[in-house]
């Protein structure tokens, strides 16, 4: 069984119904971390959760509403009540290493003092994270775009930030679920999606289950559309799968 929590439904425009878009999975004993803006620690002590109890942290890009807490979560770790002992993994795209010096040199404090953080790309290949099959894959918005597709018994899809993608169908193909941004229900920006070409990826790919999530708020008035075909996601939904 794999429980999802929507931590944040949001985007770069924060609302108090909506922070940054982020995602936590329990999977077995494991908590995994997808994304992480601004107010998504506010979040997980909202779910009764610190720092301490999440294994892996997964950026799909380096916008501020997808990782601008990071260095506030790392510091936490260092000096927290309780220091952090359990180790930590950060994976993400291409320059997610030159990205953590960066922080570092900007904020020496959140270097893990009392535990050990493994720093992984992971692009276009899959990895191995305790019987977690993590596949990644480019997609378009930043050149460090990854979606990803976590294969545990069940098979889910976190699409990122994208604009229309045969990458990401592929990675969708058949998937239990696809959580996929959505960012405007008509209004066509580049490097993100809407209704028309949500569904012409969700045509192709297949999935069983589409919730959509990103959602900037103009989102706001479709919430009871139920001409939208998909679950739209809000801050606190939870689903099990499987
Ligand atoms: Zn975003
Ligand atoms: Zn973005």
């Amino acid at each position: 069984m794999v429980k999802i929590k929507f931590l944040g439904t949001g985007t770069s425009c924060p609302t108090l119904e909506r922070v940054s878009s982020s995602y936590l999975l329990y999977v077995g004993e494991k908590k995994l971390l997808i994304d992480i803006g601004p107010s998504v620690l506010r979040r997980l002590i909202e779910h009764g959760l610190n720092v301490n109890e999440v294994d892996l942290i997964v950026l799909t890009h380096f916008h501020v509403d997808h990782s601008g807490d990071l260095p506030a979560f790392l510091f936490a770790c260092n000096y927290g009540l309780e220091p952090r002992r359990r180790p930590l993994y950060l994976l993400g795209g291409d320059g997610i290493k030159q990205f953590f010096r960066n922080l570092c040199n900007c904020y020496p404090w959140i270097k893990p003092k009392h535990y050990d953080l493994q720093v992984l790309r992971v692009v276009n290949e899959s990895y191995l994270w305790n019987e977690v099959k993590i596949i990644t894959k480019r997609v378009n918005h930043n050149r460090e775009s990854i979606a990803l597709r976590l294969d545990m018994g069940v098979s889910l899809v976190f699409s990122g930030d994208t604009d229309f993608s045969r990458n990401l169908i592929e990675l969708s193909s058949g998937v239990d679920l696809l959580v996929v941004e959505c960012s405007f229900p008509e209004r066509k920006v580049k490097g993100h999606l809407n209704l028309h070409t949500l569904r012409k990826m969700i045509d192709k790919a297949k999935p069983k289950q589409v919730i959509i999530s990103h959602l900037y708020p103009e989102w706001d008035k479709r919430m009871r559309d139920s001409s939208i075909p998909c679950i739209i996601a809000y801050d606190g939904l939870e689903i099990d799968i499987g």
